[in-house]
């Protein structure tokens, strides 16, 4: 399954759209999704994902991608969404 840093407490957590166990947070908005999309080991190693989730216990906030990769990762994001595994995903963590 998908490592992925939690956007809202930078814990390491599995699947980037679900919610994390540590802080029961669940990306919503579109810019949460991205970040949390991004923030998996699809695209960064353990080191890096780690490192990331120390800047947002930091900051309080996750880094801001380049502008280059936000454009990439906003990309991917659309076509995850057009496919409908987003929906399907929502309706299955309804009521739970
Ligand atoms: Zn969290």
């Amino acid at each position: 399954m998908t490592k992925a840093v939690c956007f809202q407490c930078g814990h390491l957590k599995f699947g980037s759209f679900l919610a994390c166990d540590e802080c029961q947070a669940k990306p919503k908005t579109d810019d949460e999704l991205i970040v949390s999309l991004a923030m998996s080991d699809h695209y960064f190693d353990q080191e890096t994902m780690e490192s990331m989730g120390e800047y947002i216990r930091e900051h309080g906030h996750p880094p801001h991608l380049d502008p280059e990769s936000e454009k990439t990762f906003r990309r991917n994001f659309e076509e995850v969404k057009a496919s409908g595994a987003l929906d399907q995903l929502f309706q299955d963590n309804e009521g739970v």
